[in-house]
């Protein structure tokens, strides 16, 4: 990679630091969130008038896992792209080792792989 890549896509090692510090706190606070609702549950249990309440709970519970299970997989996707950084391969297709198209950088700063490599990826895990 040379100086003027490097520099080019340093506005996108920004982003995908302030996107790593983000990801964390917003994972931190739902962490926190789900220690308070499993506190609120196991108080409202042995109220019968609450069992609604306590559906509509797990409900929120359940959305909220998804939420982080989403958040947890782009952190880790972003925390890839920071150690491609590191080691000079950001910018670089994992699969054929060709530059990514800076436009598809630009949209999708983690993303690891070219367009043709990507969507080849996709097609073979479903
Ligand atoms: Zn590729």
């Amino acid at each position: 990679m040379n100086t003027s890549t490097q520099n080019s896509f340093t506005p996108l090692r920004v982003w995908l630091l302030a996107r790593e510090a983000e990801l964390v706190a917003e994972i931190g606070a739902a962490r926190e969130a789900d220690i308070e609702a499993a506190t609120a549950s196991g108080v409202a249990a042995t109220d019968v008038n609450d069992l609604e309440d306590q559906a509509s709970k797990r409900e929120r519970t359940t959305l909220q896992d998804a939420e982080v299970r989403r958040d947890r997989a782009e952190l880790s996707d972003v925390r890839a792209a920071l150690a491609r950084w590191n080691d000079g391969t950001f910018g670089t297709c994992i699969d054929c080792a060709q530059p990514i198209d800076f436009q598809r950088l630009s949209a999708t700063p983690s993303a690891a792989r070219c367009i043709a490599c990507q969507t080849r990826f996709e097609s073979t895990r479903s």
